[in-house]
């Protein structure tokens, strides 16, 4: 089992969010980056709420990828859905990844995503990256050309071109990515295997509403765990979790006077997941206690990670 102590100094780790019009290929780049491994695929994927999360692991860094939700509205909508939607989503981004279809010019699509990303983060105050993809539908010829219209869209700190259907261009993708990301352990512990996508992705809708409401008391030293998910009931999927984290003062912070905290998380989850099953959702949840969970390779064992070996 691998030593979970000791990642290098300076080792970084941060949330990358994936944005863009529909069909530039979002998606296709998520999968291409984490690879087939740790792809998360939802069992649902149309339903719009879904966030996919993929972690692309480094030696020296974790990318910890989230694609946005497939954006179908009438146009007059857009704008201001988009804008919601960016709140939404860009919230915890350290990174975002302005993706574009590099074998089109820009268009009103476009240009709505970018304006609802400047609206969103006004300041540069996150890093933006523009992401050009479908290279292989670029000639030298025109490469220039979409470059300027596609960066006058929005100011970017790097431009890349990649092909994520080739896998053309991913590693120097990363590589800019990583120096960009905040110093700081790993989010997920290393080796992280998706054993049961499913219930992985549950466990993260129940971390983002304890998140949600939370905010930056205690979001890093919480860890869920789905104990239990039946789902053999035609109309009602029930779930327990169990809410880990690392003192008793972030105990008391999510349970509430008189569980009140507790109660809004749950509902927060529960509707999320109602959403996303598109069925009545029972959920029981609970706190503990696991003092360094982050550092214990057992309790990350009993937290129902599984630990890469060797
Ligand atoms: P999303 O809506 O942004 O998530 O886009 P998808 O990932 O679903 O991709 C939309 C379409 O573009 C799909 O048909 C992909 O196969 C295609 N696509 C994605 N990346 C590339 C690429 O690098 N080159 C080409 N030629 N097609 C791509
Ligand atoms: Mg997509």
């Amino acid at each position: 089992m691998v030593p979970l102590e000791g990642f290098p100094a300076r080792f970084r780790s941060g949330f990358v969010v994936l944005w863009g019009r529909p069909n530039v290929g979002k998606s296709t780049l998520l999968n291409a980056l984490v690879g087939e491994k740790t792809a998360i695929v939802s069992p649902k994927p149309q339903t719009t709420r879904n966030r996919i999360v993929g972690i692309v692991e480094k030696p020296e860094a974790q990318i910890v990828l989230v694609d946005t939700p497939g954006i179908h509205r009438p146009r007059h909508q857009l704008g201001n859905y988009l804008v919601a939607e960016a709140k939404r989503c860009l919230k915890e981004a350290d990174l975002i990844l302005f993706v574009v279809d590099g074998s089109v010019p820009p268009g009103e699509e476009d240009r709505l995503a970018a304006g609802a990303l400047s609206e969103v983060v006004p300041d540069r105050s996150v890093p933006v990256f523009l992401v050009i993809n479908k290279k292989d539908r670029l000639t030298e010829g025109t490469r220039a050309q979409r470059k300027e219209g596609y960066r006058a869209l929005i100011p970017v700190q790097e431009i890349v071109f990649v092909s994520a259907l080739y896998g053309d261009g991913l590693e120097d993708l990363v590589s800019s990515i990583v120096p960009s990301l905040p110093e700081g352990p790993p989010y997920y512990p290393p080796g992280t295997v998706m054993d049961q996508p499913e219930k992985f992705l549950i466990s993260e809708r129940i971390r983002e509403a304890v998140v949600h409401f939370t905010r930056e008391e205690v979001p890093h030293a919480v860890a869920v765990l789905v104990d239990d998910l039946d789902q053999t009931k035609e109309d009602l999927v029930s779930i327990r979790a169990t809410i880990y984290v690392e003192k008793e003062s972030q105990k008391g912070i999510i349970i509430g006077e008189g569980g009140r905290m507790l109660k809004q998380i749950g509902t927060l989850a529960r509707q999320d997941l109602e959403n996303w099953f598109g069925k009545k959702v029972f959920l029981k949840l609970w706190v503990k206690v696991a003092p360094n969970w982050r550092k214990d390779p057992m309790a990350l064992v009993r937290l129902g990670y599984k630990v890469r070996k060797g």
